[in-house]
């Protein structure tokens, strides 16, 4: 593959990575004071109208204002992925990472026999890099993908960030609003591939499909609760009735449909977060896999079931307190594995969460850094390879706090021989990253 440019800046400290506080709802802490600001002000004078109207809202359906409602939304207006912006993500820091997905998308494709055509649908694909450094790939393996049809689909809500997408991936020759499809914008890559872009996971085609979610889950909307010593209680946010512009959590002051719904009978902790929407969408995905092959792979912070309060807000690299200037901040949690895996149903097979670190040295991130490092000759692109590679895998920053976790076939898993003759010797190929890599 091509030498490594000198092309994305580093930044220092890894900044969405921190697990910060959150707010802690047993201590409910206050929101603070609005500065002023027009986008901030509007979506807050838009909740504060409603939060005194109807009551307070679920945690969910706050997340879900601040990040896409659609005038004053964090990612309908901001989204601001990148050094210059809110957080940085592992595409944003070096194509590297990019490049092993890319290959395991095609290692994948190798082991289930090559398939005519295939789909790549990214959930979330912020500034579109992802994808862009995938398709190198491909462009690169062209003579192995050649007989193979291959076309891109892009889960997007946030204009602003599909209109960056578009520009990466197509140089920003796109149609709007084209009439023949479900899609709400569609394009050619510059390597020549089909792209289109839709609002919801619904709106793919069927077919064979590899998808991808890199920091998606963790944007989705979640469902907070708290153990009191009266029950489970969901956490709720209200408008301080002693404070003007003032947001504040509160508690239900009974249970509510979502404890009744969210909360098993055996959990042990005393807070926990849900993502029903997560649920959904992987309940989707699982359904889209069994019926028409393929695979899903999830990369994002996140935990088995274990933690408790990751809610959190990201704003110039820096903690943000989630209920100040709504729309102006990332909000984000950890994603539950454990719940994803329970919503696949048992549709497909799971493997992981795997540490990000493990899985990148699987794919071969060494041999691929040894690669770079003797291809480039100056030392600033020595320096930028390495600290690219010591964000991606050292444990104390992204190396064991991301995860990958991935869903397949269950025939995947499974020789097809082994049903009717348990001692064939020939073994099923491994699942790259979460084994050996071989490309065969
Ligand atoms: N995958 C990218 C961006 C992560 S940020 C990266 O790693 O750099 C989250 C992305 O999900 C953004 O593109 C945001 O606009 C998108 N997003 C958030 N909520 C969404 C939803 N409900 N449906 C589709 N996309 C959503």
């Amino acid at each position: 593959m091509a030498a490594l440019p000198a092309r994305r800046a580093l930044l220092a400290a890894a900044r969405r990575l921190r697990p910060g506080p959150g707010s802690l709802p047993g201590s409910l802490p206050a929101g603070r004071r609005l500065r002023s600001g027009s986008g901030a002000e509007a979506l807050l004078r838009h909740l504060g109208r409603k939060l005194r109207a109807t009551g307070p809202v679920t945690v969910a359906e706050y997340m879900r204002e601040a990040l896409t409602n659609p005038g004053q939304g964090y990612y309908t207006r901001r989204g601001g992925i990148g050094e210059s912006g809110d957080f940085i993500t592992s595409p944003e820091i070096s194509q590297v990472f990019g490049e092993l997905i890319g290959i395991w998308y095609i290692s994948e494709w190798i082991a289930t026999g090559k398939p005519k055509a295939f789909q790549l649908v990214e959930l979330g694909p912020g500034r579109g890099t992802l994808t862009d450094d995938i398709l190198r790939v491909f462009n690169q393996l062209s003579s192995l993908l050649s007989k193979c049809d291959v076309s891109i689909h892009l889960v997007e809500v946030s204009p602003k960030l599909s209109e960056i997408q578009a520009l990466t991936l197509t140089g920003g020759k796109v149609q709007s609003n084209p009439e023949d499809e479900s899609a709400y914008m569609k394009g050619v890559s510059k390597t020549g591939i089909p792209i289109f872009w839709y609002r919801d996971i619904q709106d793919v085609p069927p077919g064979y499909s590899f998808h991808l979610a890199h920091e998606f889950f963790d944007a989705l909307p979640i469902h907070k609760f708290q153990k009191t010593e009266r029950g489970w209680r969901e956490v709720l946010v209200d408008i301080d009735p002693e404070v003007p512009d003032q947001l504040r959590f509160v508690l239900s002051p009974s249970s509510t449909p979502a404890t009744e719904n969210f909360i098993q009978p055996e959990e042990t902790r005393d807070h926990v977060e849900v993502c029903p929407e997560a649920g959904v969408i992987i309940q989707r995905l699982a359904c889209r896999i069994e019926k028409d092959g393929g695979a899903a792979l999830v990369a994002d912070y996140g935990h088995d079931g274990t933690k408790t309060d990751t809610f959190r807000g990201f704003r110039n690299h820096k903690l943000h307190d989630v209920l100040k200037a709504p729309g102006t901040a990332d909000l984000t949690a950890d994603v539950d594995f454990s719940y994803l895996r329970k919503m696949t149903q048992g549709r497909t097979a799971t493997l992981g969460p795997i540490k990000q670190r493990e899985f990148l040295k699987n794919m071969g991130i060494d041999l691929r850094l040894q690669v770079l490092l003797q291809n480039s000759g100056d030392a600033a692109t020595h320096e930028q390879l390495l600290h690219s590679y010591d964000m991606l895998m050292n444990p104390e920053k992204m190396g064991d706090c991301f995860n990958f976790f991935a869903l397949l076939p269950h025939h995947r898993l499974v020789h097809p021989d082994k049903k009717q003759k348990p001692e064939s010797k020939s073994p099923i190929p491994p699942v790259a990253g979460f084994g050996e890599l071989l490309l065969k």
